[in-house]
């Protein structure tokens, strides 16, 4: 990905299944913008308190500290002016203002990162993920590794019988397939 550094500011969005390294994607980028002495803030969704209600932090143990909100209004009323860089973890847990809020600080000028979920248990699109996707000027999607065949895996399998759409959890809850190998819930009709 080739970024072009002028006044504009942009949205860059991390998606794919669970395990597919968006969180150390994301932290990979930040350690980078720290390096360049950017003014970064970090957010995550307060409802992924999987390791860490203070950090963002990847099945692989790397972290940074964040701070948890419950809306996509709450991360506008924390931003600093001067902030350069906003990352936000976990963006398929927040409600669809989100897409808003991440267009409005990307017209400020600033460097917007988000990473999440683009599709839940059911493989259907998560949340504000698809209208995020669709706004964004850069979209990375990762692959996971299926826990079945070893191919590159695009879809998350819950392995509980659990039918809310969120059901927060890792290692023993879910575990990453590729289409061949994902088995999607009978409908319920449920969303
Ligand atoms: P995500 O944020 O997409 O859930 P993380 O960045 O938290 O992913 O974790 C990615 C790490 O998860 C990998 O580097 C690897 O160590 C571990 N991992 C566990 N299971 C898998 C899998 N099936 N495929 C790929 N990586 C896996």
């Amino acid at each position: 990905m080739q970024i072009i550094k002028g006044k504009t500011g942009w949205i860059e969005v991390i998606c794919g299944p669970m395990f597919s390294g968006k969180s150390e994607e994301l932290i990979r980028r930040l350690r980078r913008a720290e390096i360049a002495r950017q003014r970064v803030q970090i957010f995550k969704h307060v409802i992924d308190a999987r390791y860490d209600s203070d950090n963002i932090v990847s099945h692989s143990c790397q972290s940074l500290p964040s701070v948890a909100v419950s809306a996509a209004a709450d991360i506008l009323a924390r931003i600093d002016d001067r902030t350069e860089l906003v990352a936000i973890d976990e963006a398929q847990f927040f409600d669809a203002e989100l897409v808003a809020v991440c267009d409005r600080l990307a017209n400020q000028g600033k460097r917007i990162i988000v990473a999440g979920l683009d599709l839940d248990y059911r493989g259907v699109p998560f949340g504000p993920m698809p209208h995020l996707i669709c706004r964004a000027e850069y979209v990375t999607k990762q692959l996971a590794i299926c826990m079945v065949c070893g191919d590159p895996a695009g879809f998350t399998q819950r392995l509980t019988p659990s039918r809310d759409q969120i059901q927060v959890g890792a290692t023993g809850m879910y575990e990453a397939r590729c289409r061949h190998h994902f088995e999607a819930p009978a409908s319920q009709g449920e969303e």
